[in-house]
């Protein structure tokens, strides 16, 4: 019986005993991750389609969203001359006609059937006698569907055999069926205080609104929530590791300081010195340090590194310099080498490439503590290093794997200080949410001198004169890369690809220079022989993949062309081009590329235009949306349902406040009106962010 069961049991009940559901739509909803009822209460509309406005042809208004509607009477594609096509979908209605259009997707076209019922919502123009609408959302209105009771409709994500007015049903009913078994996680006054709506109003609100005004409440209880139980579980996770206070203390006495800036060569920016005060008051602290360092490619990030790792070394503690790929860790170790020339510190680099005897006796040696500082990969570091006295851990290029892994370094003892370090500007929501737990200094300048590099996007017909002005740079004594993209094939092919574009440019346009290739199954022996060629000169120009020379640092080189351009993500695309901005000359860079899809055109022309990583950061997001840069699985942590970081900052902040101020009065929300709130965080985020002993 229903009644005796609990409100847990009953929201866990199988999607299959709903109504209107069997076995197999039960298999449908089981791909769109629709397991129990609690799934189907929180499956929240991807879209919703506004009929408010619905209107006959003869009272429409000029650019209004607005919604009519007919029967299909006409249906025409036909190809332009460009090359696209066009579709136009006439509708018949009760005072008139009105005519759709829509450019260059034909698929559209199986939507429509003759005299079928649809309706039509979008702006109208009058456009030479008749109605029409560009591009108008489509509501079917089948014959089995009942008349809306809301006018503006749920939009579900669906899967191949299930139809948006079933998923539509499916909601309706569980909502009917079981909203009274959901409970409210807030207490009475906190919902009234913080102008919230309950649970029992705002969830049914969100799927079938009354107006547009009830869809943004609704919309911001739901919102809030999510955020606000992240934001929770991320203050209680800070918490714990202040709590923790088992980090070494180290102190940037003026003596150290003054030590380790002797061995810089130039003077620091304001914004390096401005991260090393941060850095440094972390880590004279025993609360472990958790800083993100971003900066724009070129801003200088290594020596900040350098300082903090010295710092450790000052005390007589061990510290780790992690890299993405093995030619960045070779290139850290040369800087180091460089720097350290004339002091006592201990270096060594550990790297796939090590012959394993070399290895055991490095190891022997870093758990001994006869090593102060390790330069190498992460997957190598991680692998069975025990270290006699770690106290520092940096980690460079941080955007290229998940943060919870920095967990793996920890050793009996004291815990290390981590420093992470980023040039993929991250926008201050998206550091507030997955990144919650980090501090984060930015230097937003560059080391002075900086040339600007300039960007071309290039057809096929401007190659030659390109390549001619390539050669005559490389005459002048600059170098340059030609970069290829990885291709998503097999490893074979990709390799073949980058041959290809070698074999073309030995024996063409750059038949006279000294040409190399750096890819990535070459061993680490042979990537290191190729850079440090490259590096001395007597390589002219590299060719390669994106992957292989992050962070690689050769101020002669001033060139570069990258290829088929539109595979490359604006990131991406900016930390190549960070490769040649880092000396006196000024920079050229040309992109070629077959941008098909408006989202790549706009990202290659948002690269054309601004060489600001922060600018692209920020167009990067708009365009791609928070979720599809910053993956959330990627980083461990469970997907937002509802919330929109680009949209919900002002939201975001509310409940990061709110969630702040609730832990400072409850630590450990023991407060008997926090248990649900504590239970539903844990139940969320107690296994991404290792809450364990909370709850
Ligand atoms: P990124 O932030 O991209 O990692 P790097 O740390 O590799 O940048 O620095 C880029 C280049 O700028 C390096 O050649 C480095 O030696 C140089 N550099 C860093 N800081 C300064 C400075 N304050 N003045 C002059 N050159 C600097
Ligand atoms: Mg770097």
């Amino acid at each position: 019986m229903a009644a005796e069961r609990s409100a847990a049991e009953q929201l866990a009940t199988p999607v299959q005993f709903l109504k209107g559901v069997g076995p197999a739509r039960a298999e449908l909803l089981e791909r769109l991750e629709l397991h129990a009822v609690r799934d189907v209460l929180f499956f929240f509309p991807r879209d919703y389609q506004d009929f408010s406005d619905e209107r006959d042809v003869e009272q429409l208004e000029e650019g209004k969203l607005q919604s009519v509607r007919g029967v299909v009477e006409d249906i025409d594609l036909r190809n332009t001359s460009s090359g696209g096509c066009v579709l136009g979908v006439s509708l018949r209605c009760r005072t008139g006609q009105l005519r759709a259009i829509w450019f260059n997707q034909p698929s559209m076209r199986d939507r429509f059937q003759f005299g079928q019922r649809v309706m039509f919502s979008g702006k109208p123009k009058y456009e030479g006698l008749v109605w029409q609408m560009t591009h108008p959302k489509v509501e079917t209105l089948d014959a089995e569907e009942e008349e809306p009771a809301t006018k503006i409709l749920p939009v579900y994500p669906l899967t191949e055999g299930l139809l948006q007015w079933q998923m539509r049903k499916i909601v309706r009913g569980t909502l009917e069926t079981y909203m009274e078994v959901l409970d409210e996680v807030f207490p009475e006054e906190y919902l009234q205080a913080h102008d919230l709506w309950p649970l029992s109003r705002a969830l049914p609100q969100v799927h079938f609104p009354d107006d547009q005004e009830s869809l943004d409440r609704a919309r911001r209880r739901l919102v809030y929530q999510e955020l606000f139980i992240l934001q929770l579980a991320l203050a209680v996770k800070r918490r714990q590791q202040h709590d923790q206070r088992k980090a070494p203390t180290l102190e940037a006495t003026a003596k150290i300081d003054a030590r380790i800036r002797r061995l810089f060569p130039f003077e620091l920016t304001a914004g390096q010195e401005r991260a090393i005060a941060e850095i440094a008051a972390d880590m004279s602290g025993p609360i472990p340090m958790n800083r993100l360092l971003q900066g724009d490619v070129g801003s200088g990030k290594t020596v900040v590194a350098v300082y903090a790792m010295l710092l450790a070394v000052a005390h007589g503690c061990q510290a780790v310099l992690m890299a993405p790929t093995e030619v960045l860790a070779r290139q850290h170790s040369l800087t180091l080498d460089k720097l350290l020339a004339d002091s006592r510190v201990r270096r060594a680099q550990l790297t796939g490439g090590l012959p394993p005897g070399r290895r055991t006796a490095l190891l022997e040696l870093i758990a001994a503590g006869e090593v102060d500082v390790i330069v190498g990969t992460q997957a190598i570091i991680q692998e069975d290093v025990s270290f006699a006295n770690l106290g520092l851990v940096v980690i460079d290029e941080q955007h290229k794997f998940g943060v919870r892994q920095r967990a793996v370094l920890k050793h009996a003892g004291l815990d290390p200080h981590y420093l992470v370090m980023t040039a993929t500007p991250i926008p201050r929501t998206v550091t507030m949410t997955l990144f919650g737990d980090l501090d984060v200094s930015t230097i937003d300048d560059s080391p002075p001198g900086r040339q600007k590099v300039n960007t071309y996007l290039a057809n096929e017909g401007q190659r030659a004169k390109w390549w001619d002005f390539f050669r005559r740079k490389l005459r002048e004594g600059r170098q340059g890369y030609v970069v290829t993209p990885l291709v998503e094939q097999s490893e074979a092919t990709r390799a073949a690809s980058l041959d290809e574009t070698y074999e073309t440019l030995a024996n063409g346009e750059l038949e006279a220079f000294r040409i190399g290739l750096i890819h990535g199954r070459m061993s680490s022996a042979e990537k290191d022989a190729a850079m440090d060629r490259f590096r001395s000169g007597e390589i002219q120009v590299l060719v390669c993949t994106s992957v292989v020379e992050v962070g690689v640092d050769v101020p002669n080189a001033t060139l570069m062309t990258i290829e088929d351009g539109h595979h490359f993500g604006l990131a991406q695309l900016h930390q190549l081009r960070g490769r040649i901005s880092r000396g006196k000359y000024a920079g050229f860079c040309c992109v070629f590329g077959d941008p098909q899809t408006e989202e790549s055109r706009r990202r290659l022309g948002a690269f054309v235009s601004s060489t600001d990583g922060f600018e692209l950061a920020e167009t990067d997001f708009k365009l791609r949306g928070p979720g599809n840069i910053f993956g959330t699985k990627q980083h461990g942590m469970p997907p937002l349902w509802i919330a929109d970081l680009l949209r919900d900052q002002s939201i975001l902040e509310e409940a990061r406040r709110d969630a702040q101020a609730l832990t400072t009065a409850d630590p450990d929300l023991a407060r008997e009106e926090h248990t649900k709130l504590r239970q539903m965080m844990m139940a969320r985020y107690g296994k991404a962010l290792d809450l364990g002993d909370v709850g």
